[in-house]
């Protein structure tokens, strides 16, 4: 008889660890309070940002660079070409900064970049405003991914190896004794009975596993779709990659669902719980900060006209690392959250990790930053 290991939460994480534990032999129920994906989640947007670039934290330069091999096969087996290597562009605004460290963290890994001159700036990348910035730093192996659709072929990579996927089943109790996990309860009352729990219930796992005092803090994180209002052409996935302009605290990606753009915030926003505003929302705060940045930065998009936003929630560390570790004093509970806005990227490797820790105790991935106990 295989081990069962129920895995609560379909979002890029659930997904990607379901999908390791069903290759290591597990039998694996996943189970998802809505549709999957769905909008509500981290995970339910058009795009997320693919970079190796962490300033001088190089533990995540080569973290990015052991997920991206997994990314293609993931890709590959599904036949689905959702991660996009278009590049990636630091924008420096000071010289001696994060991107001149991202530059050398690159290089000592020997991944290939790129610095762009002024010159080279204002030819490639003619929006731009370049007399704001000193250089830029392109990675070619950077890019984008479409996350829905990347949770989707996952979930279905997952259904082909025999992963059981439930929507609409919202777990609301853990029951535990002697240390360990008894079952989950959900909303209708019916139990799901299994030797292991890997919970990864993003925004929700303050929520779900209150017993446990977590540290994570969710913030609503507002993003907005514009549509260019002069040339469109330009803002094309193979001319314009994603973005980073760190020390203005804005990032933004081509135009790539009908015709509209996305610029966003990278700061944490305010503290919040997913329901609690309009999913389209766009306040005129916000719309104020993005019109004064583009003014900045890429003067012809800041007079559009034609938007609208979308809220997402970050679920937070206080020190920007993830989880990934056992639940304290439950030896058959694990636990992977607190992605705090930049998880996407890993979450192959880490879904491996998670599952490997599942089944044999440890994971190729020295996970010793994301311990629990670290708070
Ligand atoms: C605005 C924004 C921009 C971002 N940009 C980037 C980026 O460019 N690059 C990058 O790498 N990362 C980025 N991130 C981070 C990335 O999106 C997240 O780290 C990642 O999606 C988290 O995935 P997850 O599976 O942990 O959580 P989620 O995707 O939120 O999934 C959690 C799932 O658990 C389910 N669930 C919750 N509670 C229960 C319950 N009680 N019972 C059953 N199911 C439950 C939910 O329905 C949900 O489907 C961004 C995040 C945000 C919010």
């Amino acid at each position: 008889m295989k081990n069962t290991t129920v895995v609560v939460g379909g979002g890029i994480m659930g997904a990607s660890a379901a999908y390791w534990l069903s290759r290591a032999g597990r039998n694996v129920i996943l189970l998802d309070q809505a549709e999957v994906p769905n909008r509500h989640a981290a995970s339910g947007d058009q795009l997320r940002i693919f970079r190796m670039t962490y300033g001088k934290d190089a533990f995540y330069t080569d973290m990015a660079a052991k997920s991206l091999p997994l990314w293609s096969e993931l890709s590959q087996q599904s036949s689905d070409k959702f991660l996009v290597q278009n590049g990636f562009l630091d924008l420096a605004v000071k010289a001696h900064g994060y991107e001149e460290q991202c530059l050398k963290v690159l290089k000592d890994h020997g991944r290939p970049c790129q610095i762009l001159q002024k010159g080279d700036l204002r030819r490639y990348y003619p929006m731009m405003n370049s007399r704001a910035f000193r250089f830029g730093l392109l990675h070619r192996e950077g890019g984008m991914i479409w996350a829905m659709r990347a949770v989707s072929a996952i979930l279905g990579l997952c259904q082909r190896k025999g992963v059981k996927v439930r929507s609409r089943v919202e777990v609301a109790g853990v029951a535990k004794s002697g240390g360990r996990i008894t079952g989950l309860k959900d909303r209708a009352g019916r139990s799901w009975p299994a030797e292991d729990y890997l919970f990864a219930p993003g925004a929700w796992t303050g929520q779900l596993l209150k017993g446990w005092r977590l540290p994570i803090k969710v913030t609503r994180q507002s993003q907005i779709y514009l549509r260019p209002p002069f040339n469109r052409g330009r803002y094309r996935a193979e001319h314009f990659p994603p973005f980073l302009i760190k020390s203005a605290g804005f990032y933004g990606l081509p135009m790539h669902i009908h015709g509209f753009m996305k610029i966003g915030e990278l700061g944490q926003g305010a503290p919040g719980r997913p329901g609690d505003a309009p999913e389209r929302e766009v306040s005129p705060a916000f719309e104020r900060k993005v019109r004064a940045f583009l003014k900045r930065y890429i003067p012809e998009l800041a007079g559009f006209t034609e938007c609208e936003g979308h809220v997402n929630y970050y679920a937070n560390t206080r020190d920007g690392d993830f989880i990934v570790d056992r639940l304290p004093g439950c030896s058959n509970g694990y636990l992977m959250a607190g992605f705090s806005g930049h998880g996407f990227k890993f979450a192959p490797l880490l879904g491996q990790a998670a599952a490997q820790l599942i089944v044999g105790g440890k994971s190729d991935l020295n996970l010793h930053r994301f311990r629990l106990g670290r708070f």
